[in-house]
């Protein structure tokens, strides 16, 4: 008989060489991206000033379905890819399941989540167009932690504008940010004019991802040779996590399974696309029929209880208009812990598929999602972010829904971080200090009505 596998590794030599591109095989085709200046569909010329060129390229990039993955970010990928893909045997076990799960370990990253994945090419096509500094928002601190070692990685300056209430409670991301380099500065600052603005106006504002935005923009606007960078949302931002996917791909392969069901968490809607987007092209083709779950936080239900429509991407409307699923760009989510999953809306793809049926969504509550959490570090050992427990969650309803059907299925979740960094949140909950947060439904009527 033959030795079961906990793990199943590929070599260096495995990393992929391309990334995917579903648009490419999409019938139906996101509709564009409007530039709110002209309402006209945006043309990759109006993303340069913001952007470097060739990430402006890929993110309205509609026919070709393989992109080349740069030989200088492929090595620099080598740092922690390929990740493991992990069978969970022990939470199998404690589920007394038949079903199968196995996971993608994105949290061995350096930055612990699956968000360098596209900070090293984000980094590398700057460096490559003569960009010397880059500018970035950071809520929780992943993402910003994430460009930090990219930026330094690539030979380039970084200033990152981090939530003044985070910068204040997650000081170890920003000892992280630091240590890699980058300049970090709570926001609001008096350092651009949107953050003076509000400080003038409300001297003790916390800040908000929507303010933190804006000043990034503002800064890389007036600056020579500095552009912005955003870890989610964008089309450009999917691609690169499609390496995920692709890799997990041939993982499955070598355990002799295929997945029935993909689960990941949904902020932005990145580590989502890239575990699932490379398996969607089989369900495209019509040779599988793969199911795809996006858990999200019942607190900020974009794709179980929003609307598709036009929207901006940040509070200000400094962005362009996306189709998406949204709860409206003014809305502000309840103070979960799963920092990463407070975004009002879903990028254009991801959004394009939940209406074609192609992808579904489901809302886990606050509780829930550490329940899980606790219950997978107890079982397999790794304390998982706190976006990554509604992952975790989700995955457990299925498994359990498989053992009432007494069907074998093949589940695949999207390990997405650990939460080493977040263990006041476990603090908080072991002592049940955290509740669930519930919204009315005139709550998100309210919010997608606010201009
Ligand atoms: C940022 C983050 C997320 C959410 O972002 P997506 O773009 O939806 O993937 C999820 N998990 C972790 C660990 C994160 O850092």
């Amino acid at each position: 008989m033959m030795e079961k596998r906990k793990k199943i590794m590929l070599p260096e030599t495995e990393i992929p060489t391309k990334w995917y591109n579903v648009v490419a095989e999409m019938k139906h085709k996101p509709q564009p991206m409007i530039n709110p200046g002209t309402k006209e569909p945006l043309k990759p010329e109006d993303l340069y000033p913001l952007f470097a060129e060739e990430l402006a390229r890929q993110e309205l990039n509609e026919t070709d379905a393989w992109i080349d993955i740069p030989e200088e970010v492929r090595d620099k990928y080598k740092i922690y890819r390929p990740t493991p893909l992990v069978r969970a045997y022990g939470l199998e076990k404690a589920l007394d399941t038949p079903a199968h799960i196995y996971f993608k370990n994105e949290s061995v990253s350096p930055v612990g989540s699956h968000k360098l994945n596209s900070a090293l090419p984000q980094a590398y096509y700057n460096k490559i167009d003569g960009t010397t500094n880059l500018t970035t928002e950071t809520g929780a601190g992943q993402w910003g932690t994430a460009l930090s070692f990219a930026a330094k990685t690539f030979g380039l300056e970084l200033a990152v504008y981090m939530v003044k209430i985070s910068y204040e409670q997650k000081p170890y991301r920003r000892s992280l940010m630091q240590t890699w380099g980058a300049q970090v500065i709570a926001s609001p600052s008096m350092s651009t004019k949107a953050g003076r603005k509000i400080l003038t106006d409300h001297p003790t504002y916390q800040g908000s991802l929507g303010t933190a935005i804006s000043e990034a923009i503002e800064l890389a606007m007036q600056t020579p040779k500095c552009k912005y960078a955003l870890g989610s949302v964008l089309n450009h931002v999917s691609l690169h996590q499609t390496i995920i996917g692709l890799e997990a791909e041939k993982q499955m392969e070598l355990a002799g399974e295929y997945p029935d069901i993909i689960i990941a968490c949904f902020g932005g809607g990145s580590n989502f696309s890239g575990i699932s987007f490379p398996f969607l092209r089989h369900n495209l083709s019509g040779e599988k029929s793969t199911r795809f779950i996006a858990a999200e936080p019942a607190s900020c239900p974009k794709l179980t209880r929003g609307h598709f429509q036009y929207d901006f991407g940040d509070e200000t409307g400094y962005t362009p208009l996306i189709p998406m699923y949204t709860l409206g760009h003014k809305f502000a989510p309840a103070n979960i812990h799963a920092g990463g999953l407070r975004y009002h809306g879903a990028g254009s793809i991801v959004s394009q598929l939940l209406k074609d049926k192609q992808i579904e969504a489901v809302d886990i509550d606050q509780l829930d999602s550490f329940e899980a959490g606790i219950l997978f570090a107890r079982t397999e050992g790794i304390v998982p972010a706190p976006e990554s427990n509604h992952a975790i969650a989700a995955t457990i309803r299925e498994a359990l829904k498989a053992k009432e059907e007494g069907t074998k299925k093949t589940i695949l979740f999207n390990l997405s971080g650990h939460g080493l960094i977040d263990m006041s949140a476990y603090d908080q909950y072991l002592a049940g200090d955290l509740i669930n947060y519930s919204l009315s439904d005139e709550d998100i009527k309210k919010s997608l009505e606010a201009e």
